[in-house]
């Protein structure tokens, strides 16, 4: 077989090949790789790797190889099939005898076991980053050497679980916005007390307007305008130790016990900043309710546009506009 007639019947197959196939496909093998035959390399090994017949019956075992290594980008162990028949390829690798194997068994248990020995560090150094937390807040609050003498005396193991839910339980406790409870309590019960309307305002709001008002939407709005975001939790939460301590220093010096003066500071610290939180808060809700849309007039355009686009470095013009009009 002449390798003309080759190339030859290889075209000619390529362009009738069903009708061509059963008589053919035993007697000349063409690659549907690099479409030679037989003939043009007669050392070539060639497999038949799937249920296809046809011109696609056969391949080349080292073009197939390539094919193989393609589909898989790297990954041996995905899986190659037929793009034609969708049969999926027998591969089978030669043993390496037993050192191969564990060695491989190795590698496979290592990369499976690294994630979770980083996360495992990652908890492990948090937890101890805790406890060390913990016992700065314990000394800070009840004093330097109490504190040390206290932690000492402990069971060890005591320790090893409640130092570490010192800041989580002040980060949890944080969490909670109570100032939000106390206002809707003052905004439902409390509105009809005169004396308490001279502290805080209510408003007077319409009541279609209070509704929408002190709807979900806004509560979105007021939060945003708190920035209750989480950096802000963990820090006031983490602060608070430190805060008390300055406080109850500075205001109650009278007090002997390290404890009781550092618990005291703390309550006043959280009540004050809280009022003014609800204050606020309040303010901010009387001046989102009253706000008005004015008639679109050169008066008005004089008056308020050339102020808001001139004081409009910071804020958003749709709060300066609701300002300008309270
Ligand atoms: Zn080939
Ligand atoms: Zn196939």
């Amino acid at each position: 077989m002449s390798s003309e007639k080759a190339s030859g019947l290889q075209e000619s197959s390529m362009g009738s090949s069903q009708a061509l196939q059963p008589a053919d496909d035993d007697n000349v093998k063409s690659c549907w790789v690099c479409f030679a035959t037989e003939a043009d390399d007669r050392l070539a090994a060639w497999v038949q790797p799937c249920k296809c017949i046809g011109t696609t019956k056969w391949v080349h075992q080292s073009c197939l190889q390539r094919w193989v290594d393609e589909k898989q980008r790297g990954n041996i162990t995905r899986k190659v099939l037929c793009p034609q028949c969708k049969a999926e390829y027998i591969v089978v690798f030669p043993s390496m005898g037993a050192f191969v194997a564990l060695l491989d068994a190795m590698e496979e248990i290592t990369h499976k076991i690294c994630p979770f020995i980083a996360g495992g560090v990652l908890l492990g150094s948090i937890y101890w980053i805790a406890i060390t937390y913990g016992a700065v807040t314990v000394m800070q609050v009840v004093g330097h050497r109490e504190g040390l003498e206290m932690m000492e005396s402990a069971d060890p193991l005591v320790l090893l679980v409640l130092l570490p839910t010192i800041p989580v339980t002040l980060i949890s406790a944080k969490m909670y916005n109570w100032e939000d409870s106390v206002l809707l309590f003052l905004r439902k019960y409390c509105a009809k007390i005169p004396a308490l309307a001279y502290i805080l305002p209510f408003g007077n709001v319409e009541g279609d307007r209070g509704a929408v008002v002190t709807g979900p939407t806004n509560n979105q709005n007021q939060n945003s305008n708190s920035h209750l975001s989480p950096t802000r939790i963990f820090c006031s939460a983490l602060l608070l130790p430190t805060i008390s301590t300055i406080i109850g220093k500075i205001f109650f010096r009278s007090i002997q016990n390290n404890l009781h003066r550092t618990i005291l500071g703390g309550l006043t610290y959280i009540t004050i900043k809280g009022a003014l939180k609800i204050y606020h808060k309040q303010m901010l809700y009387i001046r989102h309710s009253s706000r008005k849309i004015l008639d679109y007039t050169e008066s008005n355009l004089k008056l308020y546009r050339s102020a808001t686009t001139t004081t409009a470095d910071a804020m958003s013009s749709t709060r300066d506009d609701s300002e300008q009009v309270v």
